[in-house]
């Protein structure tokens, strides 16, 4: 489905093309610190699919404990966090579905993440497949 994205002030849009069913929950260290949160929901969308609309996001690659890159994008006025993507020729984007017009519309999450650092009060529906790192 084709969903369209949006910061908090409205400086930086972009639409791109989904699959419902394919939201993952990480509960990483780095997303809970980015997001000023518990954890992060993403759901991936090809490049081809992806379009920036209005504005140009601000960039920060962040260095996994694994050594491994993304580059992150927010937007600079208000500072939400709109997606991450490989530092080159990224294949897909890694959409942070609290910025979707259709959050709501995006279906139960696929699978958790790095239920290694989850907070302990986290609990999502029964049955979520989880991995205790990266899988
Ligand atoms: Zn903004
Ligand atoms: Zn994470």
């Amino acid at each position: 489905m084709k969903v369209e994205g949006a910061c908090h002030c409205g400086a930086v849009a972009y639409e791109a093309e989904v699959e419902t069913g394919t939201v993952t929950v990480c509960h990483c260290i780095d997303c809970q610190v980015q997001s000023g949160s518990a954890f992060r929901a993403n759901i991936p969308a090809p490049a081809a699919g992806f379009r920036l609309v209005r504005g140009t996001p601000r960039t920060y690659v962040k260095t996994a404990a694994s050594g491994r890159q993304r580059l992150t994008a927010f937007c600079e006025v208000c500072g939400t966090q709109l997606y991450a993507c490989a530092v080159q020729d990224p294949p897909s984007y890694s959409l942070r579905t609290g910025t979707l017009a259709q959050r709501h519309e995006l279906g139960a999450p696929q699978r958790e993440i790095w239920t290694r650092r989850r907070q302990a009060w986290v609990k999502l529906p029964p049955g979520t497949p989880s991995f205790d790192g990266q899988p």
